[in-house]
This record gives C-alpha cells, sequence and structure tokens, in this order.
C-alpha cells in the first residue's frame, strides 16, 4: 500500500525503487505517455516478469497519471520529464537505474534520448524516425550516425519497433529467410478501414501524421529514388478481411533500411489508404496554409499553423471507444527461390474494438505499442542482441514473429499468383 501512494511522487522514486533492488528485479523506462505509451505500460504489464518495474515518464504527469490508473495493481512509477532536455533524461535514467529506454514520445526527441542513453550506457527503442521540428523531413542518417557511439557505450539501439516501421521489416526479413534466395520487389500495403464518427480526426499525433501525409512521395526502383507529388500515384488493393481500397502511394521510413539491408532488392514501393472525406480535408487545411510548420504571428502571438490544428482536432488517445472496424497491415514480395518466381503476401489484421477492450485503446496505438513492447522483451531475454545501431530487418526474426501470434498480433501468410 505503502508503495503505491508514493509511487505517484517523482521524489520518490528513489526510495520505490531501492525496495525492487532488493528482489534484483528490471526497471523499464517507458518514455511518453500519449496512445502508443498506454499500449506499452498494458503489455509490459502483462510481460511484467520480463520488464520488472515500470517507469513511466512524459512531458505531462497527468497523462501517465491516467494510465496508472487504468492499472492499478501494477507497480507503475510516473514522473514529470521534458526529453527534448538531454540531461534532464540523463537524470532519471541514472536515478532508477533503467535497464532500458523504451521512446515512445515524439520523433522529436529520438536523438535527445539516444544521446542520454549512450552517456548512461542504457539499451535503446523507439518506434518512429528522427525528424526535426522545423524540418518535415524524416530520415535515419542521424540516427545511423550515433552507431559507434552505441558500440563504445557498449549498448544496443533498436530503431523503429512499431508496425510500420517494425513488423513490416520483420515480415520482409521473415520473407527473406524462409521464402526466397533472392527478393525482387516489396509492396508495403497499409489499411486502416476504422471509423470513429468524426468528420475529420487523425488516429495518431496529428501533427506527425499529417506531416507524413502531405509530404511528396518517394519510392525506390532500379538502384535510384523516384520523387512524386503527395498522393500523386493512386492503385486499388483488396485487403483480406477488408475489401478493395484506394492505396495512395506514399514515402514511408522503413523503405530506407530495407534497400540497405535486403540485398539484391530491385523495387520497393509504400501504399496507404484514405477515404476521400479524410482528403478532401487535407487537401484544403493544407491549401489554408493549416498544416504549416513555421511560425506565424496572430494578434501579437507567435503560433505554429499544424500546432494550432493539433488543438482543435480530437485527441487520437480518446477516439478508441468509438473506432469500429479493421486494419489490414502487411507485405507482398516477390523474388525466386530454387530457380522459381514466387509472390508472397504476409499481413496482420487488427479490429479496433478488441483492442479497446483489452488496452483502452484503438488498433494504430496498439499495433505500434505490441511490437514496441515485443522488441524490447527480445532485447532484455538476450534473444535480440549486438552493439550498435540496427533497424528490425537485422535480427533473426523467428522470434518476433512468434510473439506476434502470441502477443495479440497473429499474422497470416499466403502464396500469391506470380
Ligand atoms: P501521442 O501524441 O499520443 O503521444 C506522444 C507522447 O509523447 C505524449 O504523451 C506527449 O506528452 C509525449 N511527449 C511529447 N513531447 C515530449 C517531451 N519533450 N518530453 C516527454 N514527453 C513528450 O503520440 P502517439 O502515442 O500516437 O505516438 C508515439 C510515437 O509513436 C510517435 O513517435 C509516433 O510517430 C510513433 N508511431 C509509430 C508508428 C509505427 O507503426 N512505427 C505508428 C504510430 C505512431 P504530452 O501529452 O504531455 O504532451
Amino acid at each position: 500500500m505503502y508503495l503505491k501512494q508514493i509511487s505517484y511522487l517523482s521524489g520518490e522514486i528513489s526510495a520505490y525503487l531501492y525496495i525492487g533492488e532488493i528482489f534484483n528485479m528490471k526497471t523499464t523506462l517507458i518514455i511518453g505517455a500519449g496512445g502508443v505509451g498506454r499500449v506499452v505500460v498494458h503489455k509490459c504489464v502483462q510481460n511484467a516478469g520480463v520488464f520488472g518495474r515500470i517507469v513511466l515518464a512524459s512531458r505531462n504527469i497527468e497523462s501517465c497519471i491516467n494510465i496508472k490508473k487504468e492499472l492499478p495493481d501494477a507497480e507503475i512509477f510516473v514522473t514529470q520529464l521534458d526529453a527534448d532536455i538531454t540531461g534532464d533524461v540523463i537524470k532519471l535514467i541514472e536515478k532508477i537505474d533503467a535497464d532500458i529506454v523504451i521512446n515512445v514520445a515524439l520523433p522529436y526527441q529520438d536523438l535527445t534520448i539516444m544521446d542520454a542513453c549512450i552517456a548512461t550506457k542504457t539499451p535503446y527503442l523507439d518506434t518512429a524516425n528522427y525528424e526535426h521540428p522545423d524540418e518535415a523531413k524524416f530520415e535515419y542518417k542521424l540516427q545511423w550516425a550515433r552507431d559507434e557511439k552505441f558500440k563504445e557505450a557498449g549498448i544496443m539501439g533498436l530503431l523503429g519497433s512499431g508496425f510500420d516501421p517494425g513488423v513490416t521489416n520483420v515480415f520482409c526479413a521473415f520473407a527473406q529467410k524462409h521464402y526466397f534466395d533472392t527478393i525482387d520487389t516489396i509492396d508495403i500495403y497499409d489499411c486502416n478501414d476504422g471509423n470513429n464518427g468524426y468528420i475529420f480526426a487523425t488516429n495518431f499525433n496529428p501533427e506527425i501524421n499529417l506531416r507524413e501525409v502531405s509530404a511528396k512521395g518517394r519510392y525506390w526502383d532500379g538502384g535510384r529514388w523516384f520523387e512524386t507529388e503527395p498522393l500523386q500515384m493512386k492503385k486499388v488493393w483488396d485487403y483480406p478481411e477488408i475489401g478493395k481500397r484506394d492505396s495512395y502511394l506514399m514515402y514511408h521510413e522503413e523503405m530506407e533500411s530495407l534497400t540497405k539491408n535486403i540485398k539484391g532488392l530491385k523495387q520497393i514501393k509504400f501504399y496507404m489508404t484514405f477515404t476521400k472525406a479524410y482528403l478532401d480535408h487535407m487537401h484544403v487545411l493544407k491549401n489554408i496554409g493549416m498544416l504549416g510548420i513555421k511560425e506565424v504571428e496572430h494578434k501579437g502571438q507567435k503560433i505554429i499553423p499544424i500546432e494550432l490544428l493539433k488543438t482543435l482536432l480530437p485527441n487520437p488517445s480518446t477516439l478508441g471507444k468509438r473506432t469500429k472496424g479493421k486494419t489490414n497491415i502487411g507485405v507482398v514480395v516477390t523474388g525466386m527461390k530454387n530457380g522459381k518466381r514466387k509472390r508472397i503476401y504476409i499481413y496482420q489484421v487488427s479490429d479496433h474494438q478488441k483492442c479497446y477492450k483489452e488496452v483502452n485503446s484503438q488498433a494504430i496505438s496498439y499495433t505500434t505499442g505490441v511490437p514496441a513492447m515485443i522488441g524490447a522483451k527480445l532485447m532484455l531475454e538476450g534473444k535480440w542482441s549486438g552493439l550498435g545501431v540496427f533497424n528490425m530487418e537485422e535480427f533473426d526474426p523467428d522470434p518476433f514473429m512468434q510473439e506476434l501470434v502470441s502477443q495479440g498480433l497473429p499474422w497470416k501468410l499466403k502464396e500469391l499468383e506470380v
């Protein structure tokens, strides 16, 4: 009882954790108490034998407390943290003696948290590419550049352990390991067929989501990148358990590492579905400047349009209860096996309401948070290990694929006609 009371108070954290030390428990630091953070906390609690004590830290302690209240029987410690300040992250990691840091804050915090992990020699995991707040461009360059420092610190960093990136990379590694001698093409298909009843709302952080969707498209073909206007290329794809949906070519971050790590890959494309209403709203918002990321002056105050829009839109973490329908995300891989051409489709279908019943969250956060937990679990168990900074496809996919089945994200594989 005493432990539960003090676990709300950041000043008492050492006392609480000291008691855990006696029992030689692991300490897992989760940074970011948003939609994905909620799922990660729930799933780590379900796997408490691996994750031990959970410390949830976020910019706003109220978000942490709300998640903690959903799990009254679990030993979760909550604290306020501004993860933009490397020194503050270092202090917290040292104070709690974290065994791993799961970063599910925003992509803007990736580098500060990685640097804190290097300074404290603590393993690191995230779900999204670093992006600078002032430039809508995500890439691995600055995270990969920390590879040497991770090696020198004797730690592992796992990048992009969400669904896409994340599970999609593991699907490709699984296809490579078991089904192909050489892979020629990869098409990634991402469909969220959920309906939350709002005319316009994003299923994860609106700022990150709208920056991604309104950016230029890009695909890899014959060893080089081709650029398209935003959502310029479209095709219809038939998603199992959902049906045929318009799917738009976009640039997506797993393509950067897959072109590097799947040897001999000739082409990779990424498609995502959007409803007409979503696209119409997005075009209007873009045309009138509401997606702008540069400061504008309004009545003597400086505001960033996309941040104001985020304030006005429904908070994604409140959508769980009202979102109905399914998601289907998968990869279609073609290549050669024993001299024959082959084509396979590996995909995962999730149901928004089923996810909500389990962890109070819709399927987008669920399908991101579960793989984040699995990546961290494999790291803590030593099943995925190494020194430096890694992408998901660089490890043996088998243990991850098994965990997906047992942790709530069962997948399917079917052979397609070539
Ligand atoms: P949310 O906006 O719901 O949550 C982000 C959380 O991070 C909030 O609790 C926020 O705190 C916290 N935060 C923001 N800035 C800071 C800071 N400086 N210091 C500490 N905490 C901070 O986003 P999601 O949960 O939807 O997404 C989380 C991450 O997952 C993002 O990086 C997103 O890009 C990624 N993602 C990855 C996917 C994949 O498949 N790979 C798919 C979906 C998302 P507060 O609320 O107090 O401001």
